[in-house]
């Protein structure tokens, strides 16, 4: 699923096709509900040059030379590609022919992703937008912004990552890699990591987006979970692998409706999740919830 970098790919991609070129018809398939609840000739409408294409967590923001505008999202599956004249192209839902004859297709297997046309004065103030936190890349990420953005989160810490409130653009490959490279367990909760946790954490967020920039440029991007596609992470995929570090298999559990993929060695359990049923007598709501929580998903 696009994640910060693979969006980050898209931005990139759609500046370079279009860099010199101006997009003299654009075609969204009235079926999909990709254009939720636009309506289909405000897309048509998306043509000129695209003057400026930014992104913030896994939204795109993309400005057109006469104020128009657009949100877009690519979901679980979308992508953009960029294809000859007359390629047929599976999963096309919208496409942007550019005055050379060639066509950049939103191609979306599963329809979860999104183009909404916004007036350009309103990209950044869009309610998917505004909302967002803190960007690993446009912003910066610093130690104390991490610290900051995971104030107040009672969430486990992969949990925490993966809200894009806090933290804009880790999904749930970013942030288990990031847990993993930082060597934190990813069922931590946030006010228990130390400051050199929270520095190793930091410069492991940036270090997973740099190598997924790196891993993925090329002419179009493969999705680790498209059929055939190899894995180049360290961690998210490989229950049962060796640890890349210490060989122990790498352990999978279920976190926050998701699977996360950690080493069990390396990343080391929260007490509550290690602890086994004591005898001292405690309140029992207490020893029952975060207690038995923790065990269940460790
Ligand atoms: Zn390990």
């Amino acid at each position: 699923m696009p994640e910060l970098p693979e969006v980050e790919f898209a931005r990139r991609s759609l500046v370079k096709w279009t860099d010199g070129r101006r997009i003299v018809r654009t075609e969204a398939d009235p079926k999909a509900r990709t254009f939720r609840n636009s309506r289909v000739p405000d897309v048509e409408a998306l043509t000129g040059r695209l003057v400026r294409a930014e992104r913030r967590g896994k939204f795109l923001m993309l400005t057109f030379d006469d104020g128009r505008g657009a949100v877009a999202h690519l979901g679980m599956t979308g992508k953009f590609v960029k294809r000859s004249p007359g390629t047929e192209t599976k999963w096309s839902r919208a496409r942007f022919v550019l005055d050379s004859g060639e066509v950049i297709h939103f191609q979306d297997p599963r329809l979860f992703g999104l183009i909404e046309p916004v007036p350009a004065t309103e990209l950044t103030t869009h309610e998917s937008v505004a909302k967002l936190g803190v960007d690993p890349l446009v912003d910066g990420l610093t130690v104390e912004q991490l610290r900051e953005a995971l104030a107040g989160s009672k969430q486990e810490l992969k949990v925490a990552l993966m809200d894009q409130e806090r933290i804009a653009g880790l999904g749930n490959i970013h942030a288990a890699e990031a847990l993993f490279r930082a060597k934190v367990h990813p069922s931590r909760k946030p006010d228990t990591l130390s400051p050199a946790e929270l520095t190793a954490l930091t410069k492991a967020i940036h270090e997973g987006i740099s190598f997924a920039l790196e891993v993925e440029d090329g002419e179009e991007i493969e999705y680790v979970e498209e059929p055939g596609a190899k894995n180049p992470f360290l961690v998210y995929g490989r229950a049962g692998e060796p640890c890349s570090r210490c060989r122990t298999p790498i352990e999978q559990m279920p976190q926050g409706g998701r699977t996360t993929f950690f080493c069990p060695k390396c990343q080391k359990a929260p007490e509550k999740a290690r602890a086994a049923p004591t005898k001292r007598p405690a309140p029992k709501a207490r020893s029952k919830t975060p207690a038995a929580r923790g065990r269940k998903r460790a």
